[in-house]
């Protein structure tokens, strides 16, 4: 058992001066320190800090952690070329030790960040296994909790992708790890393959790149004479926790068929201002009420700076600075927790008996009065853009103490740059043979 003491906490939800949380895989008790009778358990003092849920990430590429500093010749003309110019180039040239590499690598980056559980949508040279090696990177080894799934694709051996989806979901450990089941987008998705995919899924929820460029709507208005989000409801994969990631292309009919069908989208506003693809109606999505949330689409391993730019992007969008307020982005930050409590079958999120322990404790001197009115803002503006926790827990393990990744998971990143080095240069072969 843990307890933190003397802490502000704030679950984005409700502000509690100096209080207490007790733990252990679960919250078991929160209080104000008037009431706190210390027990055998250890004690971390949090005086002067925040106290908050661990962040969570409702749609990543893990295997992205290899691509910080890679140098491939890029000179894209359109989204499909940054795809051929330089991700699909990593992922293809991944095996599955580069795999398991990867993913020690991100769960570092994603504690040290706060981030204690995401959605990944894995690709890979490396299909079979792949899920699992990712599983024991991020799960087993460094804690976190995670669904995972393998972006199906004609770009690989169909086969081979329909079975790692499904031999993952057969390994899931109930309220830490979970399984979608992945689809890459429908430019790159034909017509047998998702009928071979419809035919299998069962129950899995798909988990899909929908409109996110001009392209995917492009290709598959002129080869399928339909919508990308229509397309995928022909064959029965818009449902409830189904996952659409960006919707950056998607029109009115798109949206009214998500949310009449239960559908979630995933928004990654920072991706999409770096692939220059636009930006999705995100204050659209939340007004027909489609549940929204948010994503990093594996681009910084953090929540706080995607939580920070979602507003700054879509008021960015509307050429207004009122388009998206905090309360708009407070809704997007909590449908995620609801999404993945769902997924995962615990409660996250909360600072509350019951919930899971997955929590973080961050030092902040705000400047001016912080309390349950403007705690929000606080963390927007003043905690989210060099967001550091000093310590983080996930089930009640201690995963991050006093800024130190715990031993097992720092060991297990260690060998990391070698490990990229080795696939950079894998990649570099492969251009001088072609
Ligand atoms: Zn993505």
């Amino acid at each position: 058992m843990t307890a933190v003491v003397h802490a502000n906490l704030f679950d984005f939800i409700s502000w509690r001066e100096d209080a207490y949380v007790r733990f252990d895989d679960r919250i078991r008790a929160v209080g104000p320190m008037s009431e706190y009778v210390p027990g055998t358990e250890t004690v971390v003092d949090a005086r002067g800090a925040i106290l908050m849920p661990g962040l969570v990430l409702g749609h990543t590429h893990v295997y992205s952690a290899f691509a910080r500093g890679m140098s491939v010749p890029f000179a894209p003309q359109g989204f499909q070329d940054i795809l051929d110019q330089l991700w699909w180039k990593l992922d293809r040239n991944l095996d599955l030790e580069a795999v398991h590499a990867s993913g020690a690598a991100a769960a570092a980056d994603y504690l040290r960040n706060g981030v204690t559980a995401i959605v990944d949508h894995h690709a890979s040279g490396a299909i079979d296994g792949s899920l699992a090696a990712l599983g024991d990177a991020i799960v087993d080894v460094a804690g976190m909790r995670a669904a995972f799934c393998f972006e199906t694709s004609d770009r690989f051996d169909v086969d081979a992708c329909i079975r790692e989806n499904l031999a993952f979901s057969k390994r899931v450990r109930p309220g830490r790890s979970a399984a979608m089941f992945g689809l890459h987008a429908s430019m790159s998705l034909g017509d047998d393959t998702l009928r071979r995919v419809a035919a299998v899924r069962g129950d899995l929820p798909v988990h899909v790149h929908a409109a996110e460029s001009a392209e995917d709507v492009a290709m598959t208005r002129s080869r399928h004479g339909t919508s990308v989000v229509e397309r995928f409801d022909r064959f029965g994969m818009v449902g409830p926790g189904s996952l659409y990631v960006h919707c950056v292309h998607c029109d009115e009919r798109e949206l009214s068929l998500l949310k009449a069908r239960g559908a979630t989208v995933a928004v990654n506003p920072t991706s999409n201002m770096n692939n220059g693809v636009g930006l999705p109606d995100v204050a659209g999505m939340l007004a027909r009420g489609i549940p929204t949330i948010l994503g990093d689409d594996g681009m910084s391993a953090s929540a706080a700076v995607e939580i920070r730019a979602l507003g700054f992007s879509m008021n960015h969008r509307d050429g207004m600075p009122t388009a998206f307020g905090l309360a708009d982005t407070l809704r997007v930050v909590l449908n995620t927790y609801d999404f993945m409590s769902s997924l995962f079958g615990i409660r996250l999120g909360r600072i509350e008996p019951d919930a899971a322990a997955d929590l973080l404790v961050a030092d902040y001197p705000g400047p001016t009065p912080i309390g349950p009115r403007n705690a929000f803002g606080h963390f927007v503006f003043g905690m989210a853009p060099a967001f550091r926790p000093r310590h983080v827990f996930v089930n009640g393990r201690q995963v991050v103490a006093d800024f130190t990744l715990d031993d097992p998971v720092a060991a297990a990143a260690a060998g990391s740059r070698e490990k990229a080095q080795a696939v950079w240069d894998r990649l570099a072969r492969e251009g001088e043979q072609r």
